[in-house]
């Protein structure tokens, strides 16, 4: 007998990750071949004929594991009985907008919205917000949608980060992304985030020793992760738009997939990264959304303690962990927490 379809919300539906993910999602991608779906697609009042456009398409695509697709302007008919949310539409950094203004913004739209989550959504709802400034949009969220739903309900997005750095290892080594393993990305979705190697492995060989290899020495392989690893992947997101013209949406969307697809399926026991809500992990003051290594069950995203951080490492993070606080600071400053 078939299994009740999974009612999964996208905010910002009408727009271009939106459209990167639906068809996905519906296909099966997100949570496997055995799980119908059931769409719903929360957009501003103008976004929604943008979202219809692509309903219909799903619609002409015939899907078999698509039980449905409702679009809505109103956050609690997009969230009721939602068991999976990703908050994608956010509002944009405009020219001459000051990061309290983004803030203030982005507060508007994902404190009613996280509101909406603790009354109306399922019990065991999971949400990942995509949208930016997403680790603080995440916090924003959470808080609104207590004491409904747990905080720890709440993640943002690492995993194009987690990605991008697989692939920058794997294109440096001659290695396949699969040969890689044991990549983190610390901190937060910003620049200052901290795209680490040390613990990083290509087919069970530390990276760091299988770059000195090439490199001619344990030297020029920080060198080349320092000046090189980190800032590139650290600005990808800046390079796609260069060179594409457009930004990373494909990936983006591929990346929201794997986050809900491992976090609802496990990971394996493999390592990945996302932001998650600090139990006080490695020191990051609790209640921030902070991205870390992790690893899921299936029950939910857990951080892998005890990974050591030598002193650079260790200075980058907390550089990118007191951004995460400003940002708390500033949003409480505005009275939204
Ligand atoms: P996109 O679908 O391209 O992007 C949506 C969000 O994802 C942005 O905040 C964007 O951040 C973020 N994002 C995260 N990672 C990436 C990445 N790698 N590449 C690109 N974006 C990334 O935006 P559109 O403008 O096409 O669509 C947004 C939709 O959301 C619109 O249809 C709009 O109507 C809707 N919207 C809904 C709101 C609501 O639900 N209340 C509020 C505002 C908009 P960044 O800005 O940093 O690129």
């Amino acid at each position: 007998m078939a299994s009740e379809p999974t009612t999964v919300t996208i905010t910002g539906a009408g727009g271009q990750i939106g459209y990167a993910l639906l068809f996905r999602i519906a296909a099966g991608d997100m949570l496997g071949e055995g799980r119908p779906v059931r769409l719903r697609l929360l957009e501003i009042p103008q976004g929604l004929r943008s979202a219809e456009g692509a309903a219909l398409e799903l619609q002409d695509c015939a899907f078999p594991l698509l039980h449905g697709v409702e679009l809505s302007d109103d956050p609690r008919v997009a969230f009721e009985g939602a068991d999976i949310c990703l908050l994608v539409g956010a509002r944009p950094r405009g020219p001459g907008m000051e990061r309290a203004d983004l803030l203030a913004a982005n507060a508007g739209i994902f404190g009613p919205q996280g509101a909406a989550i603790g009354e109306v959504a399922a019990d065991d709802v999971r949400v990942v917000v995509v949208g930016n400034p997403a680790n603080t949009n995440a916090l924003i969220a959470a808080a609104s949608a207590s004491p409904g739903v747990p905080a720890h309900r709440f993640t943002a997005l690492t995993r194009l980060d987690h990605n991008r750095a697989v692939g920058q290892l794997a294109e440096a080594l001659d290695a396949r992304p699969g040969d890689i393993a044991g990549v983190a990305i610390w901190g937060n979705h910003s620049a200052t985030q901290f795209p680490d190697a040390a613990h990083a492995t290509v087919r069970g060989e530390p990276v760091i020793d299988a770059l000195a290899t090439r490199l001619g020495g344990v030297e020029a392989a920080r060198a080349w992760l320092d000046d090189v690893f980190i800032p590139r992947v650290a600005r990808r997101g800046a390079e796609i738009i260069e060179v594409r013209g457009s930004s990373s949406v494909a990936s983006a969307a591929n990346a929201a997939i794997e986050h809900v697809r491992d976090e609802q399926r496990g990971t394996g026991g493999r390592t990945t990264s996302a932001a998650v809500v600090s139990r006080g992990e490695y020191g990051v003051p609790e209640g921030l959304v902070c991205s870390f290594p992790v690893v899921s069950d299936g029950e939910g995203y857990r951080v892998v303690e005890g990974l050591d951080l030598d002193e650079r490492g260790r200075a980058r993070f907390e550089a990118s962990v007191a951004e995460l606080e400003a940002e708390r600071e500033a949003v409480e400053a505005l009275g939204v927490l």
